[in-house]
């Protein structure tokens, strides 16, 4: 796609699941992408050769979200490899679930570092260092609106990135870059499947009234409609994509 040409994309998190998709997504429209990852690096070299083998542009770089220093490195080589960052998408995130009773201080230090200062980390860089002209996606998830028992401590440092995305829309006034938030519901991945039982997977498949959880490539659409020319005029705004389960 012509527009998006000469434009590259930094998403974090994409060695697999929802940041996976979204990176193939947005290479497929014409994007360089920057594939981060923090440990799974073979992964992330796969979802690279993927996106080389369709014809188009990506490198993997490494860098722990929840790690200042080592986002501005990223953001450096990001510039370095395609000489600037136009839209970035904040995908990277845990899931530690526990009553807020049962909520030991590792399980909310561990989701604060990486899902609220992880996201912070890259909106401080992004304000000081994107192209004009370009977007800030975010990822939160429509447990904000459910409340789910269990889901306390996660829900919360998504509500925070929310809120910032609302906030940072109006600090780019001039700069034309639009900030706004996918907030995906039960999606099928390893974050949201893993040590569920399959019938609380089957039970939660059924929230929907489209019956099944979101795909991958469900929430990679809207995150590259909000990056791409379609979306211009939306800004500041947070869209659940959740097959209507709020
Ligand atoms: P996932 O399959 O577990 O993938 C998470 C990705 O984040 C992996 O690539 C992982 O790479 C990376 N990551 C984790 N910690 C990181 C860190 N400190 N620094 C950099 N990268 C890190 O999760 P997902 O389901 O695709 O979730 C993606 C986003 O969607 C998350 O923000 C999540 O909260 C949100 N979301 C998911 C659902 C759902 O049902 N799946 C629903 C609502 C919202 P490494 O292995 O290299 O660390």
């Amino acid at each position: 796609m012509a527009t998006n040409e000469n434009r590259t994309a930094l998403v974090t998190g994409a060695s697999r699941g929802i940041g996976a998709s979204i990176a193939e997504r947005l290479a497929a429209d014409g994007f360089n992408v920057i594939v981060n990852y923090a440990g799974s690096e073979a992964a992330a070299h796969q979802i690279v050769e993927k996106i080389e083998a369709a014809g188009d542009k990506a490198i993997a770089t490494q860098a722990d979200v929840s790690d200042a220093v080592a986002v501005k490195r990223m953001f450096d080589s990001a510039e370095t490899a395609f000489g600037g960052i136009d839209i970035l998408v904040n995908n990277a995130g845990i899931l530690k679930l526990a009553p807020i009773a049962d909520s030991d201080d590792a399980l909310f230090d561990t989701q604060v570092a990486i899902n609220f200062k992880g996201t912070f980390n890259l909106l401080r860089e992004a304000a000081n260092r994107l192209r004009d002209g370009g977007a800030i996606v975010n990822l939160s998830t429509s447990v904000v609106g459910l409340k789910l028992e269990t889901y306390g401590v996660y829900a919360a440092t998504k509500a925070a990135v929310e809120t910032m995305t609302g906030i940072m829309a109006k600090e780019l006034r001039g700069r034309s870059i639009t900030v706004n938030t996918v907030a995906p519901g039960p999606t099928a991945t390893q974050l949201f499947l893993d040590g569920k039982p399959q019938e609380v997977v089957d039970r939660m498949s059924k929230m929907s009234p489209l019956e099944r959880l979101g795909t991958p490539q469900d929430i990679a659409n809207v995150v590259a409609f909000l990056a791409g020319p379609d979306a211009a005029w939306v800004n500041g705004q947070t869209l659940r994509a959740n097959g209507g389960v709020i």
